[in-house]
């Protein structure tokens, strides 16, 4: 019997498990080496295969085009929102930003101490519970990008296609928390990034995608280590390289692969989210959060009809097995995260648990009654 339990965690979060098993050893030992991932240099022959294979998988994965480099830059989604703004938000000009919960808000605020930054559209009026709709979006005359984010994980929301952006400006996207987790069309986009600790790997090391056009119109004013060129121009090796991190994102991608790639992905997820969605839409006791149509497929938010049965809930769930189930501080309620390695049984446990739950609550007023 397994001493792991369900890991409903926001990130850093669950890994597949053949990847962990795997890094244990690797840890002790990597490819007959003697020496373990942890103890390489990043400049030896161990780590340059690592590193290699580790962005030949992505490629292949999302099927990046050559003229796109892949990036693994230390740091968090957060290094990002400043990046960002820094290379590509030069004086004079504005940066689109569609603000669809906190995580985008906080972009915004990085861009803001940079330059001039216009909201195309905000979710905040109606508490970021679904993504604004095509109508409700309006650029600037001549934006330098737009920025989205995919997923927005403290509210269960996410973009199910990416909008119309003026033609010739690049979009540039936080998918944090939904990057493969189904296919992507990469030419879409000029810049993609990711913090790795919720889809590929640990935390500490943000995947990025850029187009080499924005490498070259990126400032050559600021430091090295915060432009994309130099990071770039050393193919992630500028400085001592986040090597653990990236040696487990090259796992991740690998295990994408041999499940079946993007669209495997894609289908599982679909397939576990509709088993939390179809119970929550059966009943009256829970409530989702997101509105039909904006719902992610990664953070299932729900609340109970009160807040104490919130905290009941999570805490009774964590008792059962059923861990990191608490909304985040800033939404309440539950959130569970089911990203690409969370295991539809564990999402089976859940609802056996909310059913129980429910039958334990049942004469609590309805969720409907509740603010
Ligand atoms: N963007 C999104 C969508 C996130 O969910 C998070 C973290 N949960 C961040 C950015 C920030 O990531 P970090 O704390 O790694 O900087």
């Amino acid at each position: 019997m397994s001493d792991r339990i369900y890991n409903f965690s926001a990130g850093p979060a669950v890994l597949p498990e053949p990847v962990v098993k795997r890094a244990q050893q690797d840890v002790w030992n990597i490819a007959g080496s003697g020496i373990g991932i942890l103890e390489h240099s990043h400049r030896g022959k161990v780590f340059e295969r690592i590193i290699a294979e580790a962005e030949e998988n992505c490629r292949h994965l999302a099927g990046i085009p050559g003229n796109y480099r892949v990036l693994f830059i230390q740091g968090s989604a957060s290094l990002q929102f400043a990046m960002v703004p820094m290379n590509f938000l030069s004086p004079g000009r504005v940066a689109d930003y569609l603000v669809t919960g906190v995580w985008a808000e906080k972009a915004v605020k990085e861009a803001k101490a940079i330059g001039t930054v216009h909201e195309a559209a905000s979710g905040k009026a109606f508490k970021f519970t679904r993504i604004p709709n095509a109508a409700e979006i309006r650029y600037s005359p001549n934006p330098v990008y737009v920025h989205l984010t995919t997923n927005n994980t403290i509210y269960g929301t996410q973009w199910t296609a990416e909008p119309a952006v003026p033609k010739g400006v690049p979009l540039i996207a936080d998918t944090s928390s939904d990057i493969f987790s189904r296919p992507i069309d990469v030419t879409r986009y000029g810049l993609i990034y990711a913090g790795a600790q919720k889809n590929l790997g640990p935390a500490g090391v943000a995947l990025v995608i850029i187009r080499d056009d924005l490498i070259e119109a990126g400032s050559t004013g600021l430091p090295a280590i915060l432009q994309y060129r130099a990071h770039a121009v050393e193919r992630s090796l500028y400085n001592t390289a986040p090597t653990f991190g990236i040696y487990v994102m090259g796992e991740v991608f690998k295990w994408i692969r041999e499940s079946g790639g993007l669209q495997a992905m894609a289908r599982r997820n679909a397939e576990k989210a509709a088993i939390l969605y179809d119970y929550l839409d059966d009943g009256t006791f829970y409530r989702g959060v997101a509105e039909a149509g904006s719902r992610s497929l990664m953070n299932v938010c729900f609340c109970a009809p009160t807040e104490q049965l919130d905290e009941q809930f999570a805490n009774e769930a964590a008792k059962r097995g059923l861990s990191g189930l608490k909304g985040h501080r800033s939404a309440g309620g539950m959130r569970a995260s089911i990203y690409n390695a969370f295991p539809k049984a564990g999402v089976e446990a859940l609802v056996a648990f909310m059913k129980e739950f429910e039958r334990a609550h049942r004469s609590a007023p309805a969720t409907a009654a509740r603010a």
